[in-house]
This record gives structure tokens, C-alpha cells and sequence, in this order.
């Protein structure tokens, strides 16, 4: 039996494609690009065009990106940079539900005298926009919010927070890591400044990804040394598996509207027959404004870890939305974050889909997971009472 992969909000795999045109710069165009001769001047040649292939994704100027090790190093260079670039405003605004990539680097700047303010989201999820409205104020140097949730899939109104970001002469940036590739995004008709994407979410290598920067936005570079990336980002670049960013960005333009019409009736698919199927289960999240490939659907009174030890038994790959797995006994800060009840939180599973997924092995889960669920809930004492 073939593993069925349902967890590409986790890494996703590495198009065929890609692969094939990342080989030959490992062994045979392993020039340095910031070399002078011609051997190396090549691999720079294939770096401009890759650079240009992502620009296309994202519909900005190539100049405008600048390549990093992916959306941990973009997420956290957007908040040094612009702190660092506008010292005299202490407040930094971001929301409780974002990845640990932003929500730890800003909190660990209020020991360093910033007010760092986390914005509340309500029970599906969605920002409250009221309370943004209120806290941005003169002093706020960076409001930074995800533009579509890893766990729960929800999407921010990017575009209206920036304008309020604005209205105080705050900077906006966004992680846009599980946004891009699944939905679209153009910059060029966008007043986001800043905006994070991540190599391995896409069907491109792990390690690399990119940071997008509006003409005119001051950012203080953060890995400083050499002159590589325009003096913006130091380090020799990873010419290979930027190069597969590159190639992953030009299938992911392509594959855009397959992501929206057939991973979304795929995942709609999924949803719909596990909740048919499985009593005391609901989604979490904003159903109507998410990205094609998520869902996270809680089922009660059972332990997701214990979902997923028994989905393995059938090589099915998901995650669970509580912590469990990384030695805390918490459920996700996502689902706590929507007030999402205990009983709850710990028993959701994220499922996340890709332009690989088959109708069979949407079929096969339908067909396994129900009797999963009911055999859970007959061993645990807390569902014994309830069912
Ligand atoms: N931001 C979000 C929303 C993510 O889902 C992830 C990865 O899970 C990251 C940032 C971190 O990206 P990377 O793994 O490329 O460092």
C-alpha cells in the first residue's frame, strides 16, 4: 500500500520538475555566482532567471526579492529589519494565532522595551479587526499578520489591514507561506510591504525561500557579511535549491486553478464525508474564506495523537492540532486562540491536500477513519459517557 499524504501544510514534495532542474548545479555548474569567470557568471544567469520566475508568482519586480533560507529567516529579517529601520517607534503589532516563525521573534522583543500587542481572532477564527483599529497608533513601527493560517487554513483580509496599518505610517508585513501557491497573490495591485514565502510548502527544496521588500521600504539587512543578495542578505546563495525555488514558483503559477478547483473539490470531498460519517466532529475555522487544500476538523472527546497512530497503521500522513508530539500536553495556541473547547482541541486533525492527491485515497480515509473514531471513543472513558 502506497502513503497517502495528507499533510502538505507540514513540507510538501519535490516536483519531478524541480528536482531535474536543480541536478546538474550540484556537480556540474557548481560555480560560485559571485565569481568573475564564466563558469560561475552562468549559475548567476540561472539565479536571475529564477529570481524572475518567482517575481511572476508573486506579480512583483524581480528586484524587489531577495532569496533567504526560507520562511522562518523571511519572517524573522521582517521584524528585526523594520525595527532596527524605525527606532523610534517601540510597539509591534502581530495576532495570536500566527506561526511560531513570527509570534516567538516578537515576543522576545519586549524585553527589549517594545510593546508587543497580539491581536485576538474569534471563534472561526477570523481577526478582530476592531481591536487592530484601535491599537495602531503612532508609535507602532510593524504590524505583522499571516495572510492564511497553517493550521486551521483561515485567510486574513491582508489588504484592509495593511490600509490600517498605513493610516499610522506603520510598516505591514505578511507570512504569506501556506497563501502562496494555493491562492493568488499580486503584489503589483497590493499595498502589502513585505510578504515571506517558503521554498518546501510548494513543491520546492527545504532551506530556501524568499523575502519580498516594496521599492522604498527602509529594511536593515539581518545576516550581514558579504555582498551577495545586493547587500541585503549576506552568504553565498544556495544556488541549486534556489534554483528549484525558482522552477517551483513557475509550476505553481500554472497550477493555480487546479489547486482551486481540484484540490479544493477534493478536500470539500474529504470534509464532507468524514463529518457525515463521524457523529460529534465539526470544522474549525472560517469556512468561507480558506485556502483550497485545509481543513481541521475536531473530533470530541478523543486524543489526536491517537488518530494519527492509528491513521499510520493505514499509511495515512495528517497532523494533529495539539502539541502532544513536541512533549507539551497543550493543544495548539491556534485552536486556544478560538476558544475551540479542550475536549475539542485535542482531538483535531489537519488534513492538508495537494495537486498530487488522488480521488482513491480521499476515498480509502472516508472509508478507514469512521470506524478509527468510533473505536476511539469506545476505549476512552470520556466518550463512553457520551456516546
Ligand atoms: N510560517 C508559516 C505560516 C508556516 O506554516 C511555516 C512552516 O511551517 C513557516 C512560517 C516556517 O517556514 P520554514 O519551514 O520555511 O522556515
Amino acid at each position: 500500500m502506497d502513503t497517502i499524504y495528507l499533510d502538505n501544510n507540514a513540507t510538501t514534495r519535490v516536483a519531478e520538475e524541480v528536482f531535474e532542474e536543480m541536478k546538474p548545479y550540484f556537480t556540474e555548474y557548481y560555480g560560485n555566482p559571485s565569481s568573475m569567470h564564466t563558469f560561475g557568471g552562468q549559475v548567476g544567469g540561472k539565479l536571475t532567471e529564477a529570481r524572475e520566475r518567482c517575481a511572476s508568482l508573486i506579480g512583483c519586480d524581480p528586484s524587489e526579492i531577495t532569496f533567504t533560507s526560507g520562511g522562518t529567516e523571511s519572517d524573522n529579517w521582517a521584524i528585526r529589519g523594520i525595527l532596527a529601520a524605525t527606532p523610534n517607534r517601540r510597539k509591534l503589532i502581530t495576532s495570536r494565532v500566527e506561526h511560531p516563525a513570527v509570534l516567538t521573534m516578537c515576543r522576545s522583543m519586549a524585553p527589549h522595551g517594545y510593546n508587543v500587542v497580539e491581536i485576538d481572532v474569534d471563534e472561526k477564527g477570523r481577526l478582530d479587526l476592531d481591536q487592530l483599529e484601535k491599537e495602531v497608533d503612532e508609535d507602532t513601527a510593524l504590524v505583522t499578520i499571516m495572510w492564511a493560517n497553517n493550521e486551521t487554513g483561515t485567510i486574513f483580509p491582508v489588504e484592509k489591514i495593511a490600509e490600517i496599518a498605513h493610516n499610522s505610517g506603520a510598516v505591514f508585513h505578511t507570512d504569506a507561506v501556506q497563501a502562496v501557491g494555493k491562492i493568488p497573490v499580486n503584489m503589483a495591485e497590493s499595498n502589502i510591504d513585505l510578504l515571506s514565502v517558503s521554498g518546501h510548502k510548494l513543491h520546492g527544496p527545504k532551506g530556501v525561500g524568499l523575502l519580498y521588500v516594496r521599492k522604498g521600504v527602509m529594511l536593515r539587512p539581518f545576516i550581514k557579511g558579504g555582498h551577495q543578495e545586493s547587500g541585503r542578505r549576506a552568504g553565498t546563495e544556495n544556488t541549486a535549491g534556489l534554483i528549484g525555488l525558482g522552477k517551483a514558483c513557475q509550476l505553481a503559477e500554472e497550477n493555480i486553478d487546479r489547486e482551486n478547483r481540484e484540490v479544493k473539490r477534493l478536500r470539500d470531498k474529504l470534509e464532507s464525508g468524514l463529518l457525515e460519517k463521524c457523529s460529534d466532529a465539526f470544522v474549525n475555522g472560517d469556512s468561507s474564506k480558506r485556502l483550497p487544500n485545509t481543513t481541521s476538523i475536531s473530533f470530541e472527546y478523543i486524543e489526536g495523537e491517537a488518530i494519527l497512530l492509528m491513521l499510520d497503521k493505514y499509511q495515512i500522513c495528517a497532523s494533529s492540532g495539539s502539541a502532544c508530539t513536541s512533549g507539551s500536553l497543550e493543544p495548539s495556541h491556534v485552536l486556544r486562540a478560538m476558544g475551540v473547547p479542550f475536549t475539542a482541541a485535542h482531538g483535531s486533525i489537519r488534513f492538508s491536500l495537494s495537486i498530487y492527491n488522488k480521488e482513491e485515497e480521499i476515498d480509502k480515509v472516508i472509508e478507514v477513519m469512521p470506524p478509527v473514531i468510533k473505536r476511539l471513543r469506545e476505549l476512552s472513558p470520556f466518550g463512553r459517557q457520551q456516546k
